[in-house]
């Protein structure tokens, strides 16, 4: 599926989301989620309601379900990053990560530990330490 910045205050993904910016504007003037018109198409960008600036950086908010996260304390996520670990550096950008998870999980598919760079670095670090002691163990094989 194509992204669609139409697409992204929701519909038509069932999981909830919203993509924020820890910035503040120069000006001191507040970030807000803007319809943008761009020649006769009209994109959701965030820009500052005083000036027009916009943020470099964004991070997506999701709230997870009991069935994703039973522990309350851990469902509400923040993802900064995306998955080569870059920061999310435009809306457009945000907007498609959001989307690409809505749609995992509409199609249950979602691995919500992909996107978190604390747990992904568990996740990768737990694979290779299973392969270590795989080599170990067959290391261990020959000698005996
Ligand atoms: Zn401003």
């Amino acid at each position: 599926m194509e992204y669609n910045p139409e697409n992204s205050g929701g519909f038509p993904y069932s999981m909830k989301g919203k993509i924020c910016t820890r910035e503040q504007c120069r000006c001191g003037g507040v970030f807000t989620e803007t319809h943008v018109k761009r020649g006769n198409k009209s994109f959701l960008d965030m820009v500052c309601s005083s000036c027009g600036n916009r943020p470099r950086s964004f991070y997506i908010f999701l709230y997870l379900s009991k069935d994703q996260c039973p522990d309350p304390n851990e469902r509400k996520v923040r993802i900064a990053r995306n998955s080569d670990g870059h920061i999310l550096s435009s809306y457009e950008e945000a907007s498609r990560l959001l989307n690409e998870i809505r749609k995992a999980d509409d199609e249950n598919s979602l691995n919500i530990a992909l996107y978190l760079p604390k747990e992904a670095n568990q996740f990768r670090g737990s694979v290779l330490l299973d392969r270590w002691l795989k080599v170990k163990h067959s290391q261990g094989r020959h000698h005996t």
